[in-house]
């Protein structure tokens, strides 16, 4: 489904009108009826990656209901994969979610739980409910049958429960190899569901795990974590996304059997983006071959890149919010995060003047020789009688090459030979002569101000254009990085496999330009992304030292998409 922009206005005045999501009628639900006091929420990432803007969603929907109906939410890692977390993913991991302007009430690991799922496994493995496999992963897969045709019993299945006792304690102990033996639940090989085909509960990992070191070499499944996990901390709704639906039963047999708080799974559909890949393990294949400069490289989709490129908490969560909860596939258009961003900027961010795009000289031949004008421009003109900036102005300026043209069309309103236009916040100019050099490229433009329409002087002559600026002797040099969607093909998710995500890597995702800023920049401190007037919003990049600025394009100021 594609979001387009003419609908969000409409989106908006439903939102408000207090129509609820799915999630939202089942927790009012749930409260009503008594069901729960309060609710409690989880976010559970696995520490093997940086967080991506589909996590952004799940963070906003997880802590975003809590916070509603009074609730609280935990943060889990579900770390019950030893060979490929890290610690360096739960420190950004938590970074992002703060970033993103939520708290956890508690931090939990999955592994924090290992004792007490061992416990649990062993009274399944009493209650006749799970049995030790010595088949091997081969086996096993064959086994367990295809959907149209019913599994077979492993030879193994029958055990004696003591037997299963020994010899799972015997896992445990470090006496079997990997892939020697698994603990599988005994359920029913014959069910529709695949699911239930005697799922695998424990496999033996020789490996150390980056919380609990050496103490276990056996480790538990998804299947048969999460749901524990979540009856643990009384979590009251689970919220996952669609795929996981075909695991609820499990999610429920496990924590039925065990007679154990009964936490309930929901799912809704995942957030893709147009132009955007959003699965770690692709994200670290970009890094790993420096396809991108890191995690955090600006074009990545992940919250730490679109924090680098000038995106706010507060345009992520409103992303977030009007993208909504539905149940069934959505692929948003990437126009919309922008939009979003644009909203917020428009409102709080500073305003100054930035000359790129390989700059003309203009030359005021009216004006003293060495003299500097100071205009007051405010920083931000949502609030114009706020804070102001200096703007210096000579006879010696720079502007954007777009902003003239020689045989310029009728409609075009900026300046060109024997043309007026507004140099913003100062004088109205002409430009009286054209020069070139030898290969016809124009190098300056002889230019006289009109003194009358200072803006002070009362005297208001409006012209149709008004264009931005710099002075040349004033300018500082500024790297400008200019960033463009890291694919080419809008539906990522759909590439045939035959065919490699990195064949459609955008060839001119970066491109780096020189710029020429008014000296108030240099000062901004706001802490957030500014406009470069009549360019776009920009960051200021922490590869930035004193005497090289860098800064990064979070977006143009206009929708660059058409519907
Ligand atoms: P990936 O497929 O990118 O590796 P994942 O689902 O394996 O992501 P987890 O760390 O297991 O990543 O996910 C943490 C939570 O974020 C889960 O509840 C998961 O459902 C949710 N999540 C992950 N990707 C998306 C997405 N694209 N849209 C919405 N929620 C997502
Ligand atoms: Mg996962």
């Amino acid at each position: 489904m594609r979001f387009p922009m003419e609908n969000l206005e409409t989106k908006e005045v439903k939102q408000t009108g207090e129509s609820l999501n799915f999630l939202e009628e089942i927790i009012t639900e749930d409260l009503s009826s008594g069901k729960y006091k309060s609710i409690m929420t989880r976010f559970p990432p696995e520490p093997n990656g940086y967080l991506h803007l589909g996590h952004a969603k799940s963070i906003c929907l997880n802590f975003g209901l809590a916070q509603k109906y009074g609730g609280a939410t935990n943060l889990r890692f579900d770390d019950t994969n030893p060979v490929k977390e890290d610690t360096e993913y739960v420190d950004s991991i938590k970074e992002d979610i703060k970033w993103l302007g939520f708290n956890w009430v508690n931090e939990f690991y999955a592994s924090d739980y290992f004792d007490q799922l061992y416990i649990w496994a062993e009274e399944l493995i009493k209650k006749g409910l799970a049995y030790v496999d010595d088949q091997t992963q081969e086996e096993i897969r064959v086994g367990r049958g295809t959907v149209q045709t019913p599994g077979i019993e492993s030879p193994y299945r029958n055990r004696s429960v003591e037997e299963n006792l020994r010899l799972f304690r015997e896992m445990k102990e470090g006496i079997h190899p990997d892939g020697s033996k698994v603990l599988r639940a005994k359920i029913d090989m014959a069910s529709t569901n695949m699911m239930f085909r005697d799922p695998i509960m424990y496999r033996i990992i020789h490996a150390p795990h980056h919380r609990t070191g050496d103490k276990w070499c056996i480790y538990p499944m998804y299947d048969y974590t999460h749901g524990q996990c979540d009856s643990i901390e009384n979590i009251t709704h689970s919220i996952c996304t669609l795929e996981f639906d075909v695991h609820r039963p499990l999610y429920d047999w496990f924590i039925e059997k065990l007679e154990i708080f009964p936490s309930h799974q929901y799912e809704f559909a995942r957030l893709n983006v147009t132009y955007t890949l959003m699965s770690k393990r692709k994200l670290l294949e970009l890094v790993r071959l420096g396809l991108v400069s890191g995690w955090d490289d600006p074009r990545m989709p992940t919250i730490c890149g679109i924090r680098r490129r000038g995106y706010t908490p507060e345009a992520v969560r409103a992303f977030a919010t009007k993208v909504g909860v539905t149940k069934h596939d959505q692929m948003i258009d990437l126009g919309l995060m922008e939009w979003c961003l644009r909203q917020d900027l428009n409102e709080r961010s500073n305003r100054y003047m930035v000359v790129s795009k390989d700059p003309i000289k203009l030359t005021i031949t009216n004006w003293k020789e060495g003299h500097t004008e100071w205009f007051n421009a405010p920083l931000n003109p949502a609030a114009p009688e706020g804070p102001s900036r200096k703007v210096p102005f000579t006879g010696h300026l720079l502007i954007d090459r777009d902003d003239f043209m020689e045989d310029a069309p009728k409609k075009f309103f900026r300046l060109r030979p024997d043309g007026e236009v507004r140099l913003k916040y100062t004088y109205i100019i002409k430009c009286n002569e054209v020069i070139k050099d030898e290969n016809g490229k124009v190098v300056e433009l002889l230019c006289t101000i009109d003194p009358d329409t200072h803006p002070a002087s009362g005297q208001w002559r409006s012209v149709k254009g008004t264009i931005h600026w710099v002075a040349e002797e004033y300018a500082s040099e500024i790297e400008v990085r200019l960033y463009d969607k890291l694919f080419t093909e809008p539906d990522m998710g759909s590439i045939p496999e035959d065919k490699d995500y990195k064949d459609f890597l955008n060839p001119e995702s970066l491109v780096v330009v020189k710029g020429y800023a008014e000296p108030a920049l240099e000062s901004d401190n706001s802490g957030i992304a500014v406009q470069f007037e009549r360019v776009g919003y920009f960051a200021k990049d922490p590869d930035s030292t004193p005497g090289h600025p860098v800064w990064n394009k979070a977006t143009a100021l206009k929708d660059s998409f058409k519907l």
